[in-house]
């Protein structure tokens, strides 16, 4: 088979005659051809096997760009990358890996085409095509690569226990390409993924998040986390989530089973949007159930306060996986200990100043809580689903109308604490936060608007409550 016409860009031809010049042989490989033989839309960052040194191939197809780029060289893996047009090139020299039970780093030598492709985890991974002006084009596919893509097989090239335990990242690779790729892990990996899950222990949390977060980007990341959970991997990685399982009875009264129930979430939410963060909310809005379940006689089963214990876990869950602690983090709390919120509304008669309060918790992210909100309705019965968006229907459109009318989102206090205490000739003191406090209780309320006058009326009178004199 030939895929010239993968090669269209001008950078291969750069490279193609440097690797002459070189005299070393030089094919692309990995996921690029991957995408283009699946039609994926432009691979983004390419790979380069050069049978020989990697850097020199990098510097010589450098010095022949016309953007002239830097190369950046990692001298203890033999790699080095450039940079041009938007796409990121990589070069490595092909080599020979073995791997040492100790240890987890390999031993690595030079070697031949067919030995890189031999220590690629997958073989829809390891097709590569050639460079070399006798059969430029050509492909290269020593373990019919091209077979699994057709039939969208996720298969590694050698035996999968080998292949799992030298590096158990790619127990996690291969769930994350099913997931893409909505392909079928082979029977025999998939046995070999179980064997192997504790040995994702040796493996860094930053790697981990990195394959979670394209398995949360992709378009249904539930089959993703159904893999990781029936692998046995879950646990180890996001023992919160394995910790929702299952449906516990008592006295005739059951709980749903909300794992699987969050997974529904998040896979609905991933139809309304591509923010990576909304959709961990999504994944972590439960998390507060499991050890907050209670079974109450009179009323049944109750996680009371779980949206409040969630929070708190968002954080340590996020510390232990060396997820970024910044405002990312806080959006993700905010959304899980608001999550609950919404519902409450859309069950009653959605008033203004429940409105107004939701708004001013929620900031401006009120619409992503709604998201997060309509995405929680996995009711089955469709009266009731229909029923649920209606009402969070008519508290989006509330929302639009009471925050054009009272401006609460960004909320500012109409008076702020310099007026108060020029106008009671105060110092700072407790008297100050009081008025503040019934100004924009009052607002919520809808007992004054949120306008300058009506605000300073309020605040003479609760001066005057607090016996203060005006000042004159
Ligand atoms: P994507 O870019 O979508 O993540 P990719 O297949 O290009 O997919 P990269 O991480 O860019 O993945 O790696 C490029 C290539 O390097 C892979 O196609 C594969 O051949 C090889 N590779 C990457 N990680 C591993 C690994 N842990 N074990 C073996 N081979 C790997
Ligand atoms: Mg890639």
């Amino acid at each position: 088979m030939n895929y010239k016409n993968a090669l269209q860009h001008s950078v291969f031809d750069i490279i193609s005659k440097s690797a002459q010049e070189l005299q070393v042989d030089a094919y692309v490989i990995g996921g690029f051809v991957r995408d283009f033989i699946l039609d994926r839309g432009s691979h983004k960052d390419i790979d380069i096997v050069a049978v020989g040194s990697g850097i020199q191939l990098a510097k010589k197809v450098a010095e022949k760009l016309p953007n002239k780029p830097k190369v950046q060289v990692f001298k203890t893996y033999g790699t080095a990358m450039l940079r041009t047009d938007d796409i990121e090139i990589e070069f490595v020299g092909a080599r020979k890996e073995s791997y040492n039970e100790n240890s987890r780093n390999p031993i690595v030598e030079n070697g031949t085409l067919e030995d890189d492709q031999n220590r690629r985890d997958f073989t829809i991974n390891a097709l590569a095509l050639s460079l070399n002006t006798s059969n430029y084009g050509d492909l290269l596919d020593p373990f019919n690569g091209i077979q699994d893509l057709e039939d969208n097989i996720i298969r590694t090239p050698l035996n999968p226990d080998i292949t799992y335990s030298d590096d158990p990242l790619r127990m996690m690779r291969a769930i994350r390409f099913a997931t893409q790729l909505r392909f079928k892990i082979e029977d025999e990996s998939l046995h070999a993924i179980t064997r192997n899950n504790e040995r994702i222990k040796i493996i860094t949390k930053e790697r981990i998040v990195v394959e979670l977060n394209k398995i949360l980007e992709s378009n249904k990341p539930s089959i993703g986390f159904l893999l990781l959970e029936k692998t046995g991997l879950l646990k180890y990685i996001l023992p919160e989530l394995t910790a929702l399982k299952g449906i516990d009875e008592i006295e005739g009264q059951r709980h749903k089973d909300n794992f699987y129930h969050t997974l529904e979430v998040v896979d609905n939410i991933s139809q309304n949007t591509d923010n990576l963060w909304l959709r961990w909310a999504a994944l972590l809005h439960d998390i507060g159930k499991a050890p907050t379940k209670r079974f109450d006689k009179k009323v049944g089963w109750t996680f009371h306060a779980h949206e409040f214990e969630g929070s708190k876990m968002v954080y340590r869950l996020f510390k232990r996986l060396k997820m970024p602690l910044n405002d990312k983090m806080k959006f993700v709390q905010k959304m899980v200990f608001m999550s609950s919120r919404p519902i409450v509304l859309a069950n009653d008669i959605v008033t203004d100043s429940a409105v107004r309060r939701l708004i001013f918790d929620a900031g401006e992210y009120v619409d992503d809580l709604m998201t997060l909100c309509e995405a929680d309705i996995t009711t089955k019965n469709p009266k009731k689903f229909k029923k649920y968006h209606n009402n969070f229907k008519i508290v989006r459109e509330k929302i639009v109308e009471v925050e054009e009318r009272d401006h609460i989102r960004n909320f500012q206090p109409p008076i702020s604490g310099e007026e108060i205490m020029k106008a009671f000739n105060l110092k700072p003191s407790r008297e100050i936060g009081i008025i503040k406090d019934s100004i924009k209780e009052a607002i919520l309320e809808g007992d004054i608007p949120n306008d300058y006058d009506a605000a300073y009326q309020l605040m003479l009178k609760e001066g005057e409550r607090l016996g203060l004199k005006t000042a004159r």
